[in-house]
């Protein structure tokens, strides 16, 4: 970790942040960030991950990303970049552990389901409950709910919000109202993000056998690569020829960001996280970078995640979530009793209902969706 002082001025620093919820006093010996991170690792929310849908179902092979190997290759490539542009390295490391927290199990599909469902009280948005799990769910605390974490983590945390959330929620949704930009820690873990699953994806697609070596090679991104680790290792193949070009594939992108990014701060000059804020993004890939990006992730989007095998694992696992969520609706004494609400408010209701779904991982939720509706199970 860098200490504060070696920061660049840009940079989010510890002491004269956004600070807490809720004041606590300094730690001896970690920073407010690290302490953050802790208690991310520490929550009950983190664990789940490792049972949640990023592409594939959990259970459909054991070498597949999970939610929570994607969020560790996230903060692995968020914080060298980090580090590089002397940002701080734990506020990246927060983000990228807790952006996926409030993700449903079955990855997107499940939280499209539970928005539908939830039209009339508010809807469902992942990153909304990302948040809501840190600030509410999580009971860690004698004096508080959540975890009480810094302003930088919880807004790096909500990556989106629509006008009228940002209206409810308050300083951490502001920067939408305003049209203004998060710390560039944020803006990195963003793009942390979207390297980490760019590459993975194409390795657990290539593994799954859903997308081929010779339809990537129609990727000029790929096929670039690909021609390169050719040359260097001729007739290369399998395994080794896949990881040789992953690995490639994620320093062409981290390499463009840092000088890229570097460029535009050289340019900028912001002398504070509140000059970042007011200046437009200045963590992003180069042009040429971003097109190919683009065109990778638009490939990712047609041959891998519409697949027809993965479009038949969504059909199924949108009708579990639908299923559950109509049972529940129609039944809420089915709910364990911490999710039933007794006020008699049926938005009340059906938030502590979403609440209770997106908290499960994909294999409880079809547990609990057999439990309800098997009668083989009685
Ligand atoms: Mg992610």
């Amino acid at each position: 970790m860098l200490p504060d002082d070696l920061l660049a001025p840009y940079a989010a620093h510890a002491s004269g942040g956004g600070g807490r919820r809720f004041a606590e006093t300094p730690h001896a010996s970690r920073s407010e960030f690290q302490r953050d991170r802790d208690r991310i690792i520490h929550s009950s929310a983190f664990r789940r991950l490792e049972y949640k849908t990023q592409v594939f179902l959990n259970h459909e092979g054991d070498l597949f990303r999970t939610r929570l190997t994607h969020s560790l290759e996230v903060a692995q490539i968020g914080r060298s970049l980090a580090r590089n542009l002397r940002l701080n390295e734990d506020l990246v490391e927060a983000i990228s552990l807790a952006h996926d927290l409030g993700h449903t199990p079955f990855g997107h599909v499940g939280q499209d389901v539970l928005n539908e469902c939830m039209q009339e009280h508010g809807g469902f948005e992942h990153n909304l409950q990302s948040l809501r799990v840190v600030d509410e769910l999580e009971e860690h605390y004698g004096a508080y709910d959540g975890l009480n974490l810094m302003f930088e983590t919880r807004e790096g945390i909500l990556k989106h919000c629509s006008l009228n959330n940002a209206r409810l929620l308050g300083p951490v949704a502001q920067r939408f109202i305003d049209r203004t930009q998060p710390s560039l820690e944020a803006q990195l873990t963003n793009l942390a993000d979207e390297i980490a699953y760019n590459s993975h994806d194409i390795d657990d697609g290539l593994r799954s056998g859903l997308i081929t070596i010779a339809q990537l090679e129609q990727v000029e991104f790929f096929a670039r690569l690909w021609r390169d680790v050719q040359q260097h290792f001729p007739g290369l193949s399998g395994r080794r020829a896949i990881y040789e070009t992953l690995r490639r594939l994620i320093t062409a992108l981290a390499d463009d960001l840092i000088v890229t990014s570097s460029r535009l701060l050289a340019d900028a000059a912001p002398k504070s996280i509140d000059e970042v804020r007011a200046a437009p993004p200045l963590i992003r890939f180069s042009d040429p970078m971003r097109k190919d990006a683009t065109e990778l992730k638009r490939f990712l989007r047609e041959n891998l995640y519409r697949h027809y095998k993965v479009n038949r694992m969504r059909v199924k696992a949108s009708r579990i979530v639908r299923e559950l969520y109509g049972a529940f609706m129609a039944d809420p004494v089915l709910l364990p009793p911490d999710y039933q609400d007794k006020s008699g408010d049926v938005s009340k209701q059906a938030r502590k209902i979403a609440d209770y779904i997106a908290g499960m991982t994909d294999r409880y939720a079809i547990r609990e969706h057999r439990r309800l509706f098997s009668l083989e199970e009685l």
